[in-house]
C-alpha cells in the first residue's frame, strides 16, 4: 500500500539529511573544526569551515626589519635591536624545561637577533640555573627576583574566606584552585610583571614559558615589527577558559567601568569579549563574559598598555576586590577583558606565523618555514578540546591582523 504524500516526503528529507550528515563526518580531517555542541546540528559556524592554518601563508606585511651584515650581532653596541626583552618567570625546578623552550627559540629566531633574556623568580635563582640558561644563548641574561610586595598575598585577602572558596571552586573542578603561589603567579602576570624596576626602561616584552615549543623559522625582528606596526599586543592561540575560575570577572569589570566608561575605546574588540555564541554555557557562567581569551602562555607586547592609568586602575580595581584568591583569576582573562575593552582592535595582531606548542594545544601554519608539528593542527589532546578554540570569534568581529 503506498504511504500518504506528506510521509513519502517527510522520508526522502530525513534520508536526504541522513546523507548528508554521514557525509559531512567522513568529510571531516583531522585538524578541522568540530562543530561546537551547543550548536543546533547542521548550522554552520560562520563562515568558518576549515582551519585556516591549512591555508598557505608566510610573513606578515612589510616593513620587516632583517639581519644585515652585524647589525644584530650580540656585542654590537649600535645595534637595530630595539628597547625589548624575552621574559620568563619560572622556578629553579624547572631548568631543563626552560633549557628546552629556549633551545627552541634560539634555533628558530633569537640566534639571529640577540634579544636579551630576563628571568623572574619569587625565590633567588641557583648558580646552576643562572649558568646553565646563559650558556643556551649569545645574547645578554639576566635574573632577578619578584619583590615581596608583588607577590606575597596582599592583606585585604581573608584567608578564612580564602579557604572556603578553595572548598567550593575545588568542588567545581578549578584546576590549581589550591595552589595558593598559582594565584600568585596569576596576580603577578596581571599586574606586576610590567612594574618591575628592573624592566623600568624596557618596553616590548616576549613572554616564554618552559617546556613550549617554537617550529617556524622567523626571520624578521619580532619586536621591531610591532613598533612599526603601531601594534600593542600579539597572541598567538585564542581559547575558552574554565569559566568557574572567572565567574566574577566581568560583574566586576562593569562595575569598574560605571565611573570609567570614557576608558573603553571606541574601536574596541568588545562585541568578541561579549558573543557567547559558541559557548553559551560558559557566558552564563562567567555573567556575560564568554571567556574567550589570549592564551598569555604567548605574550608579545608592549608594556605601555600595561603601565597606562586605564589598565594600572582596572587592575587595581580587580585585586581590591580578591577575586584574584577568592576566584582563580587567570592573567589570560584579565589581559584580554583589559584588551578588549580598552585598547584599538587594530592594534591586537594574531601572529599567525609563529609555530608554537604549549600542552595541549598549537598554533601550527602552512608554511615551508616550518617543522615537526602539523599544519592546521589546533590540539593533541582529548577531542573535546577542539572546542575551546575561539579564534573564529575573533576573526569574526576583528578579522585576522
Ligand atoms: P599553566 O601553564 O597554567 O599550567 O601554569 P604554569 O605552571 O606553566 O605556570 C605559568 C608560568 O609561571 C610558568 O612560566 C611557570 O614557570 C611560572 N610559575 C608558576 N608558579 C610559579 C612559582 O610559584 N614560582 C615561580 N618562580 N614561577 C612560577
Ligand atoms: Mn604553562
Amino acid at each position: 500500500m503506498a504511504l500518504p504524500k506528506p510521509i513519502r516526503i517527510l522520508a526522502a528529507v530525513t534520508i536526504c539529511l541522513f546523507l548528508f550528515l554521514f557525509v559531512q563526518i567522513f568529510r571531516s580531517e583531522p585538524g578541522q573544526m568540530k562543530m561546537p555542541e551547543s550548536l543546533p546540528v547542521g548550522q554552520k559556524y560562520q563562515e568558518w569551515d576549515h582551519d585556516p592554518q591549512l591555508d598557505p601563508s608566510g610573513e606578515p606585511p612589510d616593513p620587516l626589519r632583517r639581519v644585515e651584515g652585524d647589525n644584530y650581532a650580540p656585542d654590537n653596541e649600535n645595534s637595530a635591536r630595539i628597547n625589548a626583552t624575552i621574559l620568563s618567570l619560572v622556578r629553579n625546578s624547572e631548568l631543563e624545561e626552560m633549557l628546552q623552550s629556549m633551545a627552541d627559540l634560539e634555533r628558530t629566531w633569537n640566534h639571529k637577533f640577540n634579544y636579551p633574556w630576563t628571568f623572574f623568580n619569587d625565590v633567588p635563582f641557583t648558580d646552576e640555573f643562572k649558568k646553565r640558561t646563559s650558556a643556551a644563548t649569545k645574547a645578554k641574561t639576566y635574573y632577578h627576583q619578584v619583590p615581596a610586595e608583588h607577590w606575597d598575598i596582599p592583606s585585604w585577602i581573608n584567608m578564612d574566606l580564602y579557604h572556603e572558596s578553595v572548598s567550593l571552586l575545588v568542588s567545581q573542578k578549578v584546576q590549581y584552585m589550591e595552589k595558593p603561589s598559582y594565584h600568585q603567579m596569576c596576580r603577578w602576570n596581571s599586574g606586576f610583571f610590567s612594574q618591575h624596576p628592573a624592566l623600568a626602561h624596557t618596553q616590548y616584552y616576549w613572554r616564554v614559558e618552559p617546556n613550549v615549543h617554537f617550529f617556524c623559522d622567523v626571520d624578521y625582528d619580532v619586536f621591531r615589527w610591532m613598533q612599526d606596526h603601531n601594534k600593542t599586543y600579539g597572541w598567538n592561540v585564542n581559547i575558552h577558559d574554565s569559566a568557574e575560575s572567572i565567574s566574577t570577572l566581568w560583574p566586576e569589570t562593569l562595575k569598574f567601568l560605571e565611573d570609567k566608561k570614557e576608558y573603553v575605546h571606541e574601536n574596541s574588540a568588545r562585541a568578541w569579549l561579549e558573543d557567547g555564541s559558541k559557548r553559551p554555557d560558559n557566558k552564563r557562567v562567567a555573567h556575560g563574559y564568554s571567556t574567550c581569551h589570549f592564551w598569555s602562555n604567548f605574550e608579545i607586547g608592549d608594556m605601555s598598555f600595561w603601565r597606562s592609568q586605564k589598565y594600572r586602575d582596572y587592575f587595581d580595581h580587580l585585586d581590591k576586590s580578591g577575586g584574584f584568591f577568592y576566584e582563580r583569576w587567570g592573567d589570560a582573562p584579565v589581559h584580554s577583558v583589559a584588551l578588549g575593552l580598552f585598547e584599538d582592535k587594530s592594534k591586537i595582531h594574531w601572529f599567525r606565523d609563529i609555530g608554537y606548542q604549549h600542552i595541549p594545544f598549537f598554533n601550527c601554519p602552512n608554511n615551508p618555514k616550518c617543522k615537526g608539528c602539523a599544519k592546521g593542527r589546533f590540539t593533541d589532546g582529548a577531542a573535546w578540546l577542539e572546542r575551546e578554540d575561539c579564534r573564529p570569534i575573533w576573526f569574526k568581529h576583528v578579522g585576522m591582523d
